[in-house]
């Protein structure tokens, strides 16, 4: 898998991929992610990128030319490209799962009020937001995709930081953890993780889990047997 940023700071893609998982990950061949400076495809003498829209407005967009050069040189047949942009399908889980089968994603962060439609027109397969709200650029926003995506793929994660049991894996946020020591400031660890009783661990987490999803997002709860299965553990947990 490779991912492609277009950008006009290739700085905070640098130094994003030299840290942590995802950049022990790229230093280990896992995935490869590259950044394109949109700059280096403007044949403007100043290497300027944008201009005023249309019909007036404030503020300036990307225009046409230098993005479809970047494009053009970096797509191939097999590129699915994404355009960072607050007006995109609401990113999750379920969509990090489906890029994560991808082979070349390519990211387009856009900047000032955004980019020219025609770049949206001819190159982009789809618009994603990181929620709804507004940022200044879609780096960010590129590179939570990045990180989300990137943790999922083969080999990124080690033993000990598995996703299978993490919130939104299943649809279920995930329950309360801790660590050692037992006792901290006069605040306990349950009883029942220290117990050792591995079957009433694993129900105790599900219930849990179900409790804390029911309180926070009980829109996540779409199946009757969930509700069922917590009042059953219920009884047996409170
Ligand atoms: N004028 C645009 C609008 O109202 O939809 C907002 C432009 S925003 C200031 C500049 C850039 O930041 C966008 O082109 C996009 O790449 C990125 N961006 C901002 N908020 C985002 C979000 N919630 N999700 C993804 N990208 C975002």
């Amino acid at each position: 898998m490779k991912f492609d940023i277009i950008t006009l700071f290739p700085e905070l893609i640098e130094v994003y991929s030299k840290n942590g998982i995802i950049g022990r990950a790229i230093e280990n061949d896992l995935f490869q992610l590259n950044y394109v400076y949109l700059r280096d495809f403007s044949e403007d003498k100043h290497k300027k990128v944008d201009d005023y829209p249309y019909g007036g407005g404030p503020g300036m967009l990307l225009k046409p030319e230098p993005m479809f050069k970047a494009l053009d040189a970096i797509k191939k047949d097999n590129s699915y490209i994404i355009y960072l942009s607050p007006k995109g399908n609401l990113f999750n889980q379920r969509k990090a799962k489906e890029l994560s089968k991808k082979d070349h994603i390519v990211l387009i962060a856009g900047h000032y009020e955004g980019i020219d439609e025609r770049i949206i027109e001819r190159y982009v397969d789809e618009e994603i937001s990181m929620g709804d709200y507004v940022l200044t650029s879609g780096e960010l926003p590129a590179l939570m995709l990045i990180d989300a995506v990137g943790r999922l793929l083969p080999g990124v994660l080690g033993s000990d930081e598995s996703s299978v049991e993490e919130s939104h894996s299943n649809n279920l946020l995930e329950y309360p953890q801790y660590t050692r020591p037992e006792r901290y400031e006069e605040l306990d660890v349950p009883e029942i993780l220290l117990s050792g009783h591995h079957k009433n661990i694993e129900e105790w987490r599900y219930f849990k889990a179900i409790e804390t999803t029911l309180n926070r997002r009980p829109d996540m709860i779409k199946d009757e047997k969930i509700i069922e299965e917590y009042n059953k553990l219920r009884k047996k947990f409170k």
